[in-house]
């Protein structure tokens, strides 16, 4: 198959784009380097465009006549969304719409789309169903559930055929050590663990230990990002070999959770290192339990993690983190 990613220069965009190439499948890649690095361009062709750029965006698909487009291309830092809500809405909902107007006016019939468990805000209870309420409490939460709605509205107006995964929290790196994660600046929580062992970061701060969980600190979801890599390749398979028109939000997390204080341990565990630490104040934003259910992106795509023990997203984070993201940094800085 011939795929469109957009985002491709990204951190779950490249994994992606190297699980398609080893899949057999033709590979595009759609960004602009706002945030994505030139470095980890490696599995396909590129074409340097916006997703603002309706234009660019016809004129590549009428080119290279994909058959589907993984759309990963978005803003994706939560606090930030609180101070510019603008930006998110402008750069997340108006750039998905030009993609999918594109892909109406150039006959483009399948989309995997980025979502998040963000979509769900502060869930009543743990695992989270895909059926249970969405009520987002950032922008950026709310853009990628306003980018679902758009989807079922395109499918129903258009007859396309979408998916949108809803990653709990994506970690670790390529297994081989060829991509990985390199923000700037970097928010999450394994690199930033990573950086405070290795000094690049004085001090680790916990963000609030007093949330209603067993040791007071947030508990979340981590997945392999080779395992959110291995559910597009599925997804897009899935919507190009199925009846035209279905859609579906899936889940995509390993229906277990760990806190900030288990991730701090096992980071410094694994690493054979020491990091200080204090605690802060709560972050905006967060909730404080965010657990998948995800047996429903199992019963649809025979999706299953194979790579998320914590233990090994933790190694593999780990040996991306003195080795390769050391690259993307120096592509950076040239
Ligand atoms: N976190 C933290 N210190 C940091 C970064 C993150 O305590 O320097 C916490 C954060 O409050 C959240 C969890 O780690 O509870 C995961 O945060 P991350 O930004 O990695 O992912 P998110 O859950 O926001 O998608």
């Amino acid at each position: 198959m011939k795929i469109l990613v957009t985002g491709g220069a990204g951190y779950i965009g490249s994994q992606t784009c190297k699980a398609l190439t080893t899949a057999g499948h033709q590979v595009f890649i759609y960004d602009n380097l706002s945030t994505g690095s030139r470095a980890l361009i490696k599995w396909g062709e590129f074409i340097q465009g916006d997703i603002l750029d309706g234009e660019r965006l016809r004129a590549c698909l009428r080119a290279h006549e994909p058959e589907g487009i993984i759309h990963c291309a978005a803003f994706s830092q939560v606090g930030e969304s609180l101070g510019d809500p603008g930006a998110y809405i402008r750069n997340n909902v108006g750039g998905t719409l030009h993609i999918l107007e594109a892909m109406r006016d150039t006959g483009v019939r399948n989309i995997v789309v980025s979502s998040t468990a963000a979509v769900y805000g502060i869930p009543d209870h743990c695992p989270i169903t895909e059926d249970m309420p969405t009520h987002p409490i950032t922008p950026y939460g709310e853009t990628k559930l306003f980018i679902e709605w758009m989807l079922a509205d395109f499918a129903r107006a258009s007859g396309f055929s979408w998916m949108a995964l809803r990653y709990f929290n994506a970690a670790g790196a390529d297994p081989e050590g060829e991509c990985g994660e390199c923000h700037t600046p970097e928010t999450h929580l394994i690199p930033r663990m990573l950086m405070a062992v290795t000094g690049e970061l004085e001090e680790f701060r916990i963000m609030g230990n007093n949330y209603p969980t067993p040791d007071g600190t947030c508990v979340r979801d981590y997945i392999h990002v080779a395992d959110l890599a291995s559910a597009h390749v599925l997804a897009i398979e899935h919507l190009r070999n199925g009846e035209p028109g279905q859609g579906a939000p899936l889940n995509l997390g390993t229906g277990i959770g760990f806190s900030v204080k288990q991730i701090l341990d096992a980071v410094q565990q694994i690493t054979e290192r020491q990091m200080s630490y204090r605690i802060g104040e709560r972050r905006p934003g967060d909730p404080p339990v965010l657990v998948a259910e995800g047996s429903r992106a199992e019963e649809i795509l025979g999706w299953k993690p194979s790579r998320s023990r914590l233990h090994t997203i933790i190694e593999d984070a780990w040996k991306w983190h003195i080795s390769g993201r050391q690259a993307v940094i120096k592509a950076a800085s040239r």
